[in-house]
């Protein structure tokens, strides 16, 4: 299916044809913890295909078809060549980072990601021996980090909440010169409608799928993309070389020798941590697709509206986002992001208390921790998403006391534009 177009694959990749069960043309819901065999035989070989991809259904924690609809969809929207789905987009984090780690590894990250991804750092990476670098996501300084222990380089496709854009495609110039595996988290990247790292240069793809693949704020699940471009078998990662107990190796499981990573990461991820997402979160995410690109098209459409109103409010101070020709990154989202700028925009008022003010005064908006719902939502990063972070932390991640993020959703503009009237005043 991958010569089809966005908008097809979204609604068939995965499931071309009705299930073959039943003649159903939703993807079934598959609540089983397991699946019966054939014969001894059958068991004998489901056990000996296990990888991800195979979808041989052998046991819960690792297999389900609906989540292997949702695997093969994602996949495809991204342009990879396997995915695995995780319960979480915390959870897709941790087993990347797992999957990357060894003694003395180092990382590169770029100083404006989710603070869940600092903390996977923080309270475990670092505790067991790796090393941690956060500089500007630009390839200058991306490059002078990297060292020959480097194992990995880390940026998001769209930071949170000051809009950064990295130039991905420099940037996994930089990872390919010095060979290193570059991760995109694409959560903002809207599943891969805004922007596909795979065709700048990314190695791994990750997504919080409860943000826009969801896209109505109803589960929490997550996914790792592999592009099967990065060459494991280059000695810098002994793991994917060693043999197991069945004489296998991650690069002798990859399918087509392209999926080593992704066969990894569901190693250890689902077989050995059980980091499973369930099939009614599967299921929801499919749902999610199907519409995703119409959503997200319409999110972004009214965010720059609204930026652009904003920017000229006499109540606010600053407006953040890539669409604006005033945000510094304007230039190089034009050939980083398509279809859009994304759905999220930060705004500062001010002062604190107007900011305060305004989230206790929206009516339409909804005041949470989230983005991505087909609801506008808003929260102050200050206080609450970013709270764990020092000040000065905080601040090079752009957020200051007074800015308002907002995850826009489908809305009228006209509804939306009256309730921040109203709020703000
Ligand atoms: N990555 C980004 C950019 C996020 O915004 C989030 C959550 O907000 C995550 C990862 C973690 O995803 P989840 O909340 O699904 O565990």
């Amino acid at each position: 299916m991958s010569t089809k177009d966005f908008d097809t694959l979204q609604l068939h990749a995965g499931q071309e044809q009705p299930d073959s069960a039943t003649g159903s043309r939703a993807v079934p819901i598959y609540a089983t913890s397991s699946y019966v065999f054939d014969s001894a035989q059958h068991a004998a070989d489901t056990f000996a295909a296990q990888s991800a991809g195979t979808h041989a259904n052998q046991y819960g924690r690792m297999n389900n078809p609906t989540v292997s609809v949702l695997e093969e969809r994602i996949m495809a929207l991204e342009k990879g060549t396997a995915a695995v789905a995780f319960c979480s987009g915390q959870a897709a984090t941790t087993a990347i980072l797992f999957a990357l780690a060894q003694p003395d590894a180092h990382f590169v990250f770029s100083n404006q990601i989710f603070g869940g991804t600092t903390a996977v750092n923080r309270k475990i990476l670092e505790p067991w021996g790796c090393t941690v670098n956060y500089v500007a996501p630009n390839a200058d300084d991306i490059a002078n980090a990297i060292q020959d222990n480097t194992v990995g380089v880390w940026v998001e496709t769209l930071s949170n909440p000051s809009c950064t854009v990295p130039n991905l495609k420099a940037i996994s110039e930089v990872c390919k010169t010095k060979d290193v595996p570059f991760i995109v988290d694409n959560t903002w990247g809207c599943g891969g409608y805004i922007c596909q790292p795979i065709d700048h240069g990314a190695d791994i793809v990750m997504h919080s799928t409860t943000k826009w693949i969801g896209g109505h704020g109803t589960f929490v699940g997550g996914a790792v993309v592999d592009a099967g471009t990065y060459n494991w078998a280059n000695g810098k990662f002994p793991a994917f070389t060693k043999k197991d107990g069945k004489g296998r190796t991650y690069i002798s499981r990859a399918k087509d020798g392209k999926t080593a990573f992704a066969v990894r990461v569901y190693d250890l991820g689902l077989f050995t941590m059980g980091m499973t997402p369930s099939p009614f979160s599967a299921f929801q995410a499919l749902q999610g697709l199907e519409t995703l690109s119409l959503r997200v098209q319409r999110s972004c459409d009214t965010a720059l509206e609204l930026a652009k109103w904003l920017e000229a409010h006499p109540k606010i101070k600053a407006v953040h986002y890539a669409g604006l020709s005033s945000h510094p990154c304007f230039e190089h989202a034009q050939a980083t992001l398509q279809n859009g700028y994304g759905a999220v925009l930060s705004f500062e008022t001010h002062d604190k208390a107007s900011a305060w003010q305004f989230l206790d005064n929206t009516k339409v908006i909804s005041h949470l921790a989230n983005i991505g719902d087909s609801k506008t939502v808003a929260i102050n990063c200050w206080t609450t998403t970013h709270a764990s972070l020092p000040e000065e932390a905080r601040y090079t991640a752009g957020v200051s006391p007074e800015l308002i993020r907002l995850s826009v959703g489908l809305e009228s503009l006209e509804d939306l534009k009256v309730d921040i009237e109203q709020a703000l005043t």
